[in-house]
């Protein structure tokens, strides 16, 4: 590990502030999550490939929720055979470590991390995750979905009616839908933490970013906001991006090549030396 990462992560480590970690899809890609955002997120209904971007929104739910449920299903199940990796395992350590100090911000919607041992309290899914649904009428707040739902389920298998019947809202009895925030729709407190996640910086003792590019809103805001305020920043990712271009600029900031599962755990190893 180069003198200035080493430097960097000690004296974060014994700084007072929270260690902010803020993940992406690069974190679990050695779980063998794809990002569905690539070629393998195109999905077949009737005659129409569609891609992720018109998939996931509020605007096809509303036209087609059987074949939305069906191609969220699919995922969960690909989510379900997934086992966290030392990367994830390393996050938990993290924050047994430093309780309180530490808050994770993560776009995935895998489950992966709480799966591994982070707390639902410590960690803000910012973007929802795939194994919860909430009433699309908004009756309430997200619920875990039924343990089995989505466990094996093939890419061409449609909603049979028992699954619809179980993607049903106890209360009032219309469609539950995924608890995923939606390309049409805005981040919110209530729903996705977005004021926790924003505040999170606020006397930050670093900003470690994992595996994410960059393409979404709120990320962007996070690591533009800490190199403003010259928040100790670390940039991981396997290739260079607009992340680690910032980060090479920022006064206090350090870019680190190469794949999540090595290189996160050799970062916290330095943050609780
Ligand atoms: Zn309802």
């Amino acid at each position: 590990m180069e003198a200035r990462l080493r430097d960097l992560l000690a004296r974060a480590g014994a700084a007072p502030g929270p260690v902010v970690v803020l993940t992406g899809a690069g974190i679990s890609a050695a779980s063998g999550i794809p990002t569905f955002r690539g070629p393998e997120g195109y999905w077949r209904i009737g005659s129409v490939n569609y891609r992720p971007e018109h998939l996931a929104t509020r605007s096809a739910f509303e036209r087609m929720p059987e074949s939305v449920w069906a191609w969220y299903l699919y995922r969960r199940g690909v989510c379900l055979a997934a086992v966290p990796n030392a990367a994830h395992r390393a996050l938990v350590e993290l924050e047994r470590a430093r309780g309180e100090r530490f808050v994770l911000v993560t776009q995935n919607v895998d489950g992966l991390h709480l799966r591994a041992g982070n707390t639902p309290a410590r960690t803000l899914q910012v973007h929802g995750n795939l194994h919860f649904a909430r009433c699309f009428g908004a009756c309430g707040g997200p619920l875990p979905l039924p343990a089995e739902l989505g466990a094996g389920w093939p890419r061409d298998r449609e909603l049979d009616p028992a699954t619809a019947a179980a993607l049903r809202c106890a209360r009032c009895g219309g469609w539950l839908r995924p608890h995923v925030l939606w390309f049409d729709e805005c981040y919110d407190e209530a729903n996705y933490r977005f004021d926790s996640a924003l505040g999170s910086l606020g006397g930050a003792a670093l900003l470690l970013v994992v595996g994410t590019a960059g393409a979404t809103n709120l990320p962007s805001q996070l690591v533009t906001a800490a190199a403003a305020r010259n928040v100790p920043l670390v940039v991981q990712n396997l290739e260079p991006s607009p992340f680690t271009a910032t980060a090479a600029r920022a006064r206090d900031g350090v870019v680190v090549l190469g794949e999540a599962a090595d290189e996160v755990p050799r970062i916290v190893a330095a943050l609780l030396a």
